[in-house]
């Protein structure tokens, strides 16, 4: 018994000394009535370089997550500029704690849990699990490939699959890609791309997807990010450069498409867009698939977490030539995802990246549109607010994990089946 408790006090210690890093941190709901307060946020954000959870607008309010020892600072400059404003988690590491805690118990439940032979559902499976899991697939059946599409900055592989009846050599078919976690700390998306690989390798129910699409999924497009959110910084969003100072650039800031526009030049923020388009390996790994696909491929979805959008270019406001075609299956694919979604959670909105969620430049999804692929889009997953309170944002709860890769899927089919008609009417197929 006793040495239970010491092994119950290690593992204690361990999960709780990680998250020092946010001890104190305070998560604020703020309110903007005036442009003017939007505009002074911003500086107020920038000037702290705080980490921008939600952006605020007037009607729509803002989430940001301040350091303790900036609380006061931040308040009073808020209270100066007449911006309202709540604390809604007074000390953030107690929710991280509390995350830890409900997935080590789904993680213990796991293992006993799963019939079929893929990856389950009640965790958030780490990089090395995956890594592997993708070889095995490859391994196991004839119609999944796995390539290793180069190194992450820390030299991790970072691969991905394909998955097609006839290895990629009936240029008739359309290729379907996509692609999670981008953004480290958005580990719901995870289920998504893991949902639509069992979907179409292992528990196959809709043998139209399999048999008239290709595919490419590629779950870990920033896997030195993601470990370091698992291990030091459960917030973590960029990858791991080496800057001068501070780390990371935002890969989804760093593609060439009005690169440096709408993005931060200061290698601390969250934003980075990195020395020069396409300076990091990450986002020229995706830059090459999309090259390498671009006569095909029809269909791109980046999923990131949270707000429940279904977002499309481009970041600067401007539309895409077939911008209605690109909104009608956007809202075919929120719709999708709407029908069985949990109550708690919103209706999906969807819209130009710019005008419903913020301005940016270098995003990989704008940026496969001017590879050529029609229909490129970057969800936003829901953040669902169950136990760990009202909270909305990045943390995960294990029953919503399945319900993650579900719903996306549901949305997935619908745009891959669209994508299937459009490509072989252009094709005259
Ligand atoms: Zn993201």
């Amino acid at each position: 018994m006793k040495q239970f408790s010491l092994i119950l006090c290690v593992v204690f210690h361990f999960a709780f000394a990680k998250h020092e890093l946010y001890d104190g941190h305070g998560l604020y709901q703020v309110n903007v009535e005036f442009v003017e307060q939007t505009q002074l946020l911003e500086e107020i954000q920038t000037r702290y370089n705080l980490d921008v959870w939600v952006y605020a607008y007037p009607g729509k309010p803002g989430q940001i997550l301040v350091p303790g020892h900036l609380k006061e600072q931040f308040q009073e400059e808020l209270a100066a500029a007449g911006i309202t404003y709540s604390l809604e988690v007074e000390n953030i590491k107690e929710k991280l704690d509390l995350e830890d805690s409900l997935l080590e118990v789904a993680a213990a439940r796991s293992n006993r849990s799963r019939s079929l032979p893929g990856l389950s559902f009640d965790v958030i499976h780490r990089y090395a699990v995956v890594d592997r899991y993708l070889v095995d697939l490859a391994n196991t059946y004839p119609n999944v490939r796995v390539f290793s599409a180069g190194r992450s900055v820390e030299g991790r592989d970072i691969k991905y699959i394909t998955i097609s009846t006839t290895n990629f050599q009936d240029t008739r078919k359309p290729v379907v890609m996509l692609q999670s976690l981008l953004h480290a700390r958005e580990w719901v998306t995870l289920p998504a791309t893991l949902y639509a690989i069992e979907k179409l390798v292992i528990d196959v129910t809709e043998r139209d997807l399999v048999n008239d699409i290709d595919w490419i999924i590629l779950p870990i497009a920033n896997p030195d990010g993601y470990e370091h959110s698992h291990t030091s910084a459960r917030f973590w969003r960029k990858n791991r450069a080496r800057n001068s100072f501070c780390m990371g650039v935002d890969l989804n800031r760093n593609f060439d498409i009005f690169w440096g526009t709408a993005s931060s030049t200061n290698p601390c923020s969250d934003t980075f867009h990195g020395r020069r388009a396409f300076s990091e390996p990450e986002s020229a790994i995706v830059r090459d698939i999309l090259h390498a696909h671009r006569n095909r491929l029809e269909l791109y979805i980046d999923i990131h977490s949270f707000g429940s959008m279904v977002l499309y270019g481009y970041g600067n406001r401007q539309l895409p030539p077939n911008a209605l075609a690109v909104n009608y299956l956007g809202v075919q694919m929120a719709q999708a995802i709407d029908a069985v979604k949990w109550p708690q959670n919103r209706n999906y909105i969807v819209g130009n990246v710019a005008m419903v969620l913020y301005m940016a430049s270098g995003g990989s999804s704008d940026y496969a549109m001017t590879t050529g692929v029609p229909f490129s889009y970057t969800f936003e997953l829901p953040s669902y607010r169950g136990i760990t309170s009202t909270v909305q944002g990045f943390l995960v709860e294990p029953d919503f994990i399945l319900q993650a890769g579900f719903e996306t899927w549901e949305a997935i089919k619908v745009g891959a089946r669209f994508a299937a008609r459009n490509f072989n009417r252009r094709a005259g197929q």
